[in-house]
């Protein structure tokens, strides 16, 4: 059944009802909305606005250890469907799977909350594709901090998914059958989580909690701060920390930002490559989200994790040499006592180094064109499941 467009109040309201359940619910049509200014949809946005009022139950419900370790146990467990299915499998396909397997990693990224995974890879490869361009929908540098942060998906034109860009995903009805009731895992895990507090109460009593007290933070606390968690990824991995690869974007690097949202923080360094499995791309760049995948390939789960090519090393080899280089000069600008020539003395090495790299020819930086993009290789042409012909979906 298709409802006619129409301006007015009522069935605009009624569609934005609808579309809680089903999100491919769009009579008007994608292409309109994606012509429109970026405006709030307020009645689409209300499950958005009852999660994060959820958390206020506290309040009524109170707290327990178990509760509390729930909730940051299901924050960690989460992050890493996020990262590690939502991001580096359906958005990049850095490792590869069974049918039945990417199936599970849809269904396990679903208890994110972040929609489907389908509408979350999509969205994501446009942001590598226009990266901080006044077409991203989520640059702190085009549209501010607050509107990359959380606006941006109160938007209209964002919510819909645009599965001719997402070919190679698409064509799993089973994935765009999740994408387009995304809110069917969500109500099963949070009913989940409230059962396993109502049979805790009655058979561990000890534990002190209850279903409502797991669900506020099992749940809505959970998820909640997750969601700012994943959104920190937009926001501040474009604004704070180190730039090493001087890629046409402004992302950065940032130890912090890798913790809270188990590796993602390596941001610049993914937006140089984005082929690989891992993020962080030596030891020190802490990637829990990479050791997991690691993990789970020795159960043969997962297989092919991808690495980081040895020119993309060398070249953030050099790109280290040179900002030691820039430091120093710095230092030695501001500092006069603290030269080369002293620094020769306390750090021969150091020094050798430093200078024999300010006097090797320039680096090459890339420019937008040689960026990996989307990496049509990694889901047209290369990756085992996209080689498979489907019929399209009817959704
Ligand atoms: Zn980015
Ligand atoms: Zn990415």
């Amino acid at each position: 059944m298709s409802v006619p467009p129409s301006d007015s109040r009522f069935p605009r309201t009624l569609i934005g009802f609808v579309q809680w359940f089903d999100a491919d619910h769009i009579p008007e049509g994608r292409e309109k909305l994606w012509a429109e200014p970026n405006r709030v949809d307020w009645v689409r946005c209300i499950p958005f606005i009852i999660l994060h009022g959820g958390c206020l139950a506290v309040l009524w419900v109170g707290w327990s250890p178990v509760a509390v370790w729930t909730a940051i146990a299901l924050y960690f467990i989460r992050m890493f469907a996020v990262t590690g299915m939502h991001h580096r499998y359906f958005s990049h396909k850095t490792y590869s799977t069974s049918r039945v397997g990417q199936f599970l990693l849809a269904v396990f990224a679903g208890t994110a909350v972040q929609r489907g995974s389908l509408w979350w890879a999509y969205h994501h490869r446009h942001h590598h594709q226009h990266s901080d361009d006044p077409e991203d929908a989520h640059s702190p540098h085009v549209h501010g901090f607050w509107w990359s942060h959380i606006g941006w998906i109160t938007s209209r034109r964002n919510f819909p998914t645009d599965y001719a860009k997402i070919k190679d995903l698409a064509k799993f009805p089973e994935l765009v059958l999740l994408n387009r009731f995304d809110l069917i895992v969500p109500i099963l895990f949070a009913t989940a989580i409230y059962s396993i507090g109502v049979v805790a109460e009655h058979l561990a009593p000890g534990l002190h909690t209850n279903g409502a007290q797991l669900l506020t933070w099992g749940f809505f606390i959970s998820t909640t701060v997750l969601f700012h968690g994943t959104a920190c990824i937009n926001s501040f991995t474009h604004l704070w920390g180190k730039r090493r690869f001087q890629t046409t974007d402004d992302s950065r690097n940032s130890l912090i930002l890798a913790f809270i949202t188990l590796g993602e923080g390596w941001h610049n360094n993914h937006h140089r490559y984005q082929a690989c499995t891992r993020q962080g791309f030596y030891w020190w760049e802490i990637d829990l989200t990479y050791y997991g995948l690691k993990a789970l390939s020795w159960t043969g789960f997962i297989w092919d994790l991808k690495s980081v090519p040895q020119s993309i090393l060398d070249e953030a080899a050099r790109a280290d040499h040179a900002a030691t280089v820039a430091a120093a000069q710095r230092a030695s600008h501001h500092h006069p006592d603290y030269s080369f020539g002293r620094l020769k003395k306390v750090m021969p090495a150091a020094a050798a180094i430093a200078v024999a790299t300010a006097t090797a020819s320039q680096t090459t930086l890339p420019k937008k064109s040689d960026d990996p993009a989307i990496h049509r290789d990694m889901t047209e042409e290369s990756h085992p499941l996209s080689r498979q012909t489907l019929p399209p979906p009817t959704a």
